[in-house]
Order: structure tokens, then sequence, then C-alpha cells
């Protein structure tokens, strides 16, 4: 049997998330695809792998600008909201292409093909396709994109959702969200010198969460930090592991992949 393995890359690792226009950090991407692959040889035998990406400087900044993620109700709206899709197109086929060069059959599929979302959230996506090509041998790749939803019209749905929906369906064994920063912690360690590493969260301790700080949250457009915790926090309650890792550590995601512990937040039952 093959236990499934999530990986998420965030944004803030594979673009230069504080650039406002379009940048790759084609440094990390071109070291992270060189861990996947490595990583990839030793585990395949035993393990699927389904790798997601966030947007950053290729989502957020054309996502704030235009309002998008609260609703597409003009037709300038209705430009922007396909233009950011064009934009995550563009960036998958960056990070995908820095994947096959190293030898993994990374394949695209862009979610927003098959995504419903109701009020924000997703509530249907098929994956029949994704399912059946992971049992091939191939390793998609999805990333966060502007999706339809009945309520708004449109909305942002996040690669973290993404992650914690797929993870469910398929009933991973293991998520690794890769950020910028060595996990969660009690506040924002950008910013705050007094911030701590929260090494584990379990299903029941999660109301820990109270306690984090993120003062980025609001500026996000999916929400930062807290977001990300929020969004995962179901996968701990169903005993799927989680962990969060900083991947713009070299060798980071490259242990995580093969079952080797380090600096992170893991979340569990
Ligand atoms: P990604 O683009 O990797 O998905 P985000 O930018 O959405 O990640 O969130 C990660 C960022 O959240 C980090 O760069 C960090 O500065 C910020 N942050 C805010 N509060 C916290 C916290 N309590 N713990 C960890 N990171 C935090």
């Amino acid at each position: 049997v093959s236990e499934l393995i999530v990986l998420k890359l965030g944004g803030s690792v594979i673009t230069d998330k504080s650039s406002d226009t379009p940048r790759v950090c084609g440094a990390h991407l071109e070291r992270l695809a060189a861990e996947i692959a490595d990583a990839y040889e030793s585990i395949k035998e035993r393990t699927r792998l389904i790798v997601v990406h966030g947007a950053g400087s290729y989502g957020h900044p054309i996502v704030k600008r235009t309002g998008i993620d609260k609703g597409v109700t003009s037709a300038e709206q209705a430009l922007a909201f396909a233009e950011t899709q064009a934009l995550q197109n563009e960036l998958n086929g960056i990070v995908v292409r820095a994947l096959l060069a190293r030898g993994l059959p990374a394949m695209p599929l862009q979610p927003s093909a098959a995504a419903v979302m109701q009020d924000g959230r997703l509530v249907e996506m098929d994956l029949g396709a994704v399912r059946g090509l992971v049992s091939t041998g191939l390793v998609p790749v999805l990333f966060g994109v502007p999706a339809f939803d009945r309520s708004r019209g449109g909305a942002i749905l996040s690669g973290d959702q993404i992650v914690a929906f797929l993870a469910v369906k398929l009933e991973a064994k293991l998520v690794i969200v890769g950020t910028d920063v060595d996990g969660v912690f009690t506040a924002d360690p950008k910013t705050n010198p007094e911030a701590t590493l929260i090494k584990q969260f379990t299903a029941e301790d999660l109301s820990l969460l109270q306690e984090v700080r993120d003062e980025t949250a609001r500026a996000d457009v999916t929400g930062g930090m807290l977001g990300k915790v929020a969004e995962l926090r179901v996968l701990a309650e169903r005993g799927i592991e989680t962990v969060v890792v900083n991947a713009t550590k070299a060798g980071v995601v490259r242990r995580a992949l093969v079952g080797e512990g380090g600096i992170a937040t893991v979340m569990r039952r």
C-alpha cells in the first residue's frame, strides 16, 4: 500500500512576496526542485506525492488591488479575475518546469477547472482525475487560484485550502507545509523578538491557537499564518499529521519528505 504525502510550497518561498509585481525566487525554486526529486527517488516505492504551491507576488498584489477576493461584480473585476488566473498558470508553469528538469513526473493541474466554492470555501472538486493520475505514478502540481464561488461569483481558493481538501479526501498520511519561517510561533517571528516556536499542537490543544498572534493575517489575502493553521486544524482532528517547516532553509523539505524530523511545528491528533 502506498501512502500519500501532500507537500505545500508557500508563495513566500517560491516567489519574492515583498514584490508588488510577479517575481519568482529562482534560487529557492531550483533548490527545492532538486530536494523534492531527490527525496522522491528514495520514497517512491511506498509513497505517492502531490505538490500544491501558493501564489505569493503572482497573486496577492493583484487581488488586493482589485478586491476580487470579495467577489466579482464588475467587468473590470472579471478581467482582473481572468488575469489573476493567467498569472497563476505562468507561475505553475515555472514550478512544473523546475520539477520536470529534475526528473520528477510533475503534472500541472489547474484547480479552478473543477473547483466550486461557496462563501469563500471550497465545497466541491471532483478528484477522480487527481486520484487516477497519482495511482499512475504522476505527481500532480496544483496551486492557489481564483475560482468560481456560488455566492460571490468568484473567490480566492488558497493553496492551503486545497491542501486541506486533498489531504482529507485522499486520506493523506502526512502533510508538509513549507513556508519562510521555522513553524508556527506565538507571534510573528519576523517582527516580534519575543516570539517562540510552538513545537507541537494536538487536536485538543489547538485552542492554544488563541494565544497565537499574527499581525500579518489581516493584510494577507489568504490569512497569513493564522489562516493557514485554521485551514489545517481539521487535519489534526482527523489524525493526519501536519508539519509546518521552513522551506527557505536547505535540506529541510528533503528531510521532511523522507521522514527525518527537524525544527518544525507538528500538528497531530
Ligand atoms: P506562505 O506564503 O508561505 O503560504 P504566509 O505568508 O501566508 O505563508 O504566512 C507565513 C508568514 O506568516 C510568515 O512569513 C510570518 O512572517 C507570518 N506570521 C505571522 N504571524 C506568525 C506566527 N504567529 N507564527 C509564524 N509566522 C507568522
